[in-house]
């Protein structure tokens, strides 16, 4: 797959049709807007392999579980993102054939996504079972201007011959989701109605009530004139449809432009939902499509003002970047706190509901940096209101007193997975929610969130941590028994490291803010542990028995941590010695074959290891590094960019280059074999992770921005923005050395390789490199 897509700075470029390829295709030139987004799917019909995917934020459905075996515990229902009406379609018949890649010979065809402008552009010419020519050219994209808003311009032109070509725009809510438990269809028809250039179909979500209103209007242009058109109308269940006949000359275009809407109940009254369709539709056709594409670029010119990273002499690289960067701005953008970013985002239905541990693990350290502090507030604040859900969730797994184990997934707080393995075992993900509390606070100095917000949901966790736990009379010491870490591929381990780990840091770290809270707002405090009822000495107590008394693996032969007790037992085979035809070992071994190998999908020891640097020394980091790393598949995109950034802080800068390039052409180079399914939208936060905190060596301590770059020997340069605490700094890190500009009215101190530096209101500072 590496190469298929054409290396360049701001686009992604398929030049030819591989219909092999469609489906990776369709997920890496996805387009949304955080209200709303898609898979790359054709306007016209294609009978080939395609995922069809049309997706609105926080609209889903709970597909009833289907598993196996049934366990106590398991949740009754998975929320799914759901697979919403098709608002691209245009139905194309040239004569009485009809226009379909699938069948008919493509003589060229090019796919290019504008990430700098935010649209997706598609050429192609096709020759017809009977030999007729078309030239088609279609762009499209969801509105950042106008965010429940997308738009087509479909220009379609015969290139040897005349007559008559049919277009039939439509919108179709008449959908399956490929991932439906029991083939169900997750919608019901509300209404519908089409008429001369609109129509609309209003949907209803089977068991969750959530209405949507896709709405189209459409112009027809001819040599770029507008014109008169006759239209036909077609209903059909859930689905609307305009046959617009027209006479075409030979090289003469015909242009549809579609403009279309969705808005859900979720921020509109289900009655009004038709009328304010109309209404958005109205405002956007009258602007019309080049208006529409000028305010799209300016959008995204704005956001990559912020978030852009500049590498330079390294377009691969280049292009890696920019695309996680462009599909996170995609996914989500803070703007609405009960949303999320799923795994997935918009370009697929794999992992169903939104909201994985990825979140805090991988995406806060992104919004953080590069967006206001009320986005990164704003994935906190969507834990906070979920609180009452951990709490059930933790209840109905037999824990008491307020404890709370958050989902593995979910899309309003309620457990969807059902795989007693994660469900049950993979419970670290309880401690990434408290981290991320952590990495805000940190980052952004906003105390006070701890007394409002945080300390409720850092008592909750620890009380889960204090049950969790179980006194072993053999070790004299507390010990974690049965549980998955972030490493799937080991399952129902006792004490594994990073899980008994974090769960230690969050009880020490709930001590450390119950007393911070305690000192600095008494009355809060008093108020919030009389609503949980919590019994300070005792708790607190317990709280720092376990801290004192938790049992680690280690293996002092070695001298590293044990990802779990027993992992030495196993035959210490390493990955370069598999042979690259077993691999990826999840679609080429037997789950017990994977069970039971050394083989680690993703970070785990060292996942510990990243978010807890601070207390080890660089020789414990290197020995486990050395340890694990070969031993580690990367059959998780979040593992690579954790990898990257601890190689870069281990000063390995080959290895750190050549992790960061996996994580950053994951999909475009579909390096796991998987992107058909969809990209891998959280570990896109991750890449950005590799590059400012590896490559860039960017920390925050005690309230200080702190950098210690390291420039990759291909690059000539690179660069990046982060806000901190009301600055805005642009770093530049070459072979003269680390420039940093702060483009704000405020001033700031930060410091580069240990040294402090003072950096005014618009002014820059240069460390050189002969003088570090
Ligand atoms: C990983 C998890 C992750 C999930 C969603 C899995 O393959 O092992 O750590 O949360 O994907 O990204």
């Amino acid at each position: 797959m590496k190469d298929y897509f054409k290396v360049d700075e701001w686009k992604i470029i398929e030049d030819g049709f591989d219909p092999h390829y469609n489906k990776v295709a369709e997920s890496v030139f996805s387009l949304g807007n955080g209200r709303m987004g898609q898979r790359a799917n054709f306007e016209e019909a294609y009978s080939g392999d395609t995922l069809q995917g049309n997706y609105v934020a926080g609209v889903y459905y709970p597909d009833k579980t289907r598993v196996g075996w049934w366990k106590n515990g398991y949740p009754e229902y998975f929320a799914k993102v759901l697979n919403a009406a098709n608002w691209i379609g245009i139905d194309v018949w040239i004569g009485d054939e009809q226009l379909d890649l699938a069948k008919c010979e493509v003589l060229n065809f090019r796919r290019e996504l504008n990430m700098k402008k935010g649209y997706l552009k598609r050429n192609f010419r096709a020759r017809t079972a009977s030999g007729k020519e078309v030239e088609v050219e279609a762009i499209r994209f969801c509105s950042m201007a106008d965010d429940e808003t997308g738009v087509i311009k479909y220009t379609i032109t015969p290139v040897n011959f005349e007559g008559e070509i049919t277009l039939t725009p439509f919108i179709d809510g008449d959908i399956v989701n490929k991932d439906s438990n029991y083939d169900e269809k997750f919608w019901d028809e509300v209404k519908k109605e089409v008429s001369h250039d609109n129509g609309f179909v209003q949907l209803r979500t089977k068991k969750t009530g959530f209405e949507v209103a896709t709405a189209m209007k459409f112009t027809v242009l001819q040599n770029g004139i507008p014109v008169e058109f006759e239209s036909a109308p077609v209903q059909k269940e859930k689905y609307i449809a305009a046959e617009i006949k027209l006479q075409a000359s030979q090289g003469q275009s015909i242009t549809l432009i579609k403009y279309a809407a969705n808005l859900s109940s979720q921020n509109y009254g289900a009655d009004e939902l038709a009328e304010k369709t109309a209404d958005i539709l109205t405002i956007i056709s009258n602007k019309g499509f080049d208006t529409m594409l000028a305010e799209q670029a300016a959008a995204w010119a704005d956001k990559w003002q912020y978030n852009d990273i500049i590498i330079e002499g390294d377009a691969a690289a280049q292009q890696g970047i920019r695309f996680n960067i462009f599909q996170l701005n995609q996914t989500y953008t803070g703007e609405d706190d009960r949303l999320n970013i799923g795994p997935k985002g918009f370009t697929g239905e794999k992992y169903g509901g939104s909201t994985y541990w990825d979140t805090e693990a991988y995406c806060v350290p992104f919004y953080l940096a590069t967006a206001e502090p009320k986005v990164a507030r704003n994935l906190l604040l969507y834990r906070y209101k979920q609180l009452g859900k951990a709490i059930d969730n933790a209840k109905l797994l037999g824990f008491k007193n307020g404890a709370a184990l958050y989902p593995m997934v979910t899309m309003d707080g309620t457990e969807c997975h059902n795989e007693w393995e994660i469900t049950f075992e993979e419970i670290h993900r309880n401690g990434a929610i408290a981290y991320a509390i952590y990495n805000y606070t940190r980052y952004t100095g906003d105390e006070a969130y701890l007394a409002d917000y945080g300390l409720e949901v850092l008592i909750a966790i620890s009380r889960f941590w204090a049950q969790r736990i179980t006194w072993s009379a053999e070790r004299n010491l507390y010990v974690m028994l049965g549980v998955t870490g972030p490493n799937e591929y080991e399952n129902n381990i006792n004490n594994n490291w990073y899980t008994s780990t974090i769960a230690i840091w969050c009880l020490k770290y709930t001590l450390e803010v119950i007393g911070k809270v305690k000192d600095t707002k008494a009355a809060k405090y008093n108020e919030l542990i009389g609503k949980i009822a919590f019994n300070e000495e005792m708790e607190c107590e317990r709280f720092a028995d376990i801290i004192a008394k938790m049992y680690f693996p280690y293996d002092d032969k070695l001298q590293i941590f044990l990802q779990q007790d027993g992992y030495l037992d196993k035959e210490q085979i390493l990955v370069k010695d598999l042979p690259a035809t077993e691999r990826p070992l999840v679609q080429k071994w037997s789950w017990d074959r994977i069970l039971r190998s050394v083989f680690i999908k993703q970070a785990d020891v060292l996942q510990g290891l990243y978010f807890f640097e601070d207390n080890y020394d660089m020789d414990t980091i290197r020995r486990n590094f050395n340890f694990y790393e070969p031993r580690t598949v990367h059959e998780s995109s979040l593992s690579p960019c954790v990898h990257a950034i601890l190689a870069a802080k281990l000063g390995d800068v080959d290895k750190a280059y050549e992790f960061y390039l996996r994580t950053s052409r994951l999909d475009i180079d579909d390096y796991n074999n998987d992107t058909d399914d969809g990209c891998h939208i959280t570990s896109m936060a991750g890449t950005w992770m590799a590059v400012v905190e590896g490559f860039g060596g960017m920390r925050v301590k005690d309230g200080v921005l702190s950098f210690n770059p390291l420039l990759p020997p291909k690059w000539n340069a690179f660069s990046f923005q982060v806000g901190f605490r009301g600055a805005l700094l642009n770093v530049r890190v070459s072979r003269e050395g680390i420039n940093i500009k702060n483009t704000s009215d405020q001033k700031i101190t930060v410091k580069v390789y240990g040294a402090a530096h003072n950096i005014n209101a618009n002014d820059a500072v240069l460390v050189k490199s002969n003088e570090i």
